[in-house]
């Protein structure tokens, strides 16, 4: 017998910022579900003895590491900053490194589906990795104040990472699910309890 090659059925998960998703995940995940974080993707292919750390070093110098050979990421950021060519070789050099990661995490996922979570999920087309997205959404106001009080960061640059990011309208039009989270903690784990169902038994239907 040949071993089984299926994928697993992936539900995708975005957002804007502050809107919840992480939340979402969380939830996800205590439900017994692997989650699997974008964000967390772009660290994993950065780490020391990953090639591209050195590929970093060899390009921008030592100066973008910390003492203790990790990347310094305000350092690299800094680099980058100003100079669109720098950034677009880091993105060529990341983005492919980030992608495979996400994708053999999703394929060896073992739960009864798998959780990519993503903050850019439209805006880079990982929401093609999916087989169904899931949108958690909330009005704007809550976003930057839920924001405001997680990151300690001003207004502004809460409003700079807004406009930076894809509209409501364009995560919306992408959806298959939506949840509005502008209620209690405890609404959207209800929500996404119940979402739960409809999707291990869509998943179950997957071949
Ligand atoms: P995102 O990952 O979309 O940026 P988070 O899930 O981190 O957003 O939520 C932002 C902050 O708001 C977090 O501190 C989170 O605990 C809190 N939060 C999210 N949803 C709710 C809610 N329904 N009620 C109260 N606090 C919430």
């Amino acid at each position: 017998m040949t071993a089984s090659t299926a994928h697993p059925w992936v539900l995708g998960l975005t957002g804007g910022i502050g809107s919840g998703k992480s939340a979402a995940a969380e939830r996800f995940a205590t439900l017994g579900l692997e989650v699997v974080d974008a964000d967390q993707a772009s660290r994993w292919v950065v780490e020391p003895g990953k090639p591209a750390l050195a590929a970093l070093a060899a390009h921008f110098g030592q100066g973008i590491l910390q003492a203790n050979g990790a990347l310094d990421r305000a350092a690299l950021r800094a680099r980058i900053f100003a100079d669109s060519d720098e950034r677009l070789w880091v993105e060529k050099l990341l983005h492919p490194l980030i992608a495979s990661e996400i994708a053999e995490r999703l394929r060896t996922a073992r739960s009864p589906y798998a959780v990519f979570v993503s903050p850019l999920m439209i805006e880079s087309g990982q929401y093609r990795l999916a087989n169904r997205l899931l949108v958690i959404d909330a009005p704007r106001e809550l976003q930057v104040a839920r924001t405001l009080r997680r990151d300690g960061i001003g207004e502004a640059q809460v409003e700079a990472i807004l406009a930076a990011q894809t509209t409501r309208e364009d995560r919306l039009a992408l959806a298959d699910d939506v949840i509005v989270n502008d209620g209690s903690l405890d609404a959207l784990h209800a929500e996404v309890d119940r979402l739960h169902l409809v999707y291990l038994s869509l998943a179950g239907t997957h071949s």
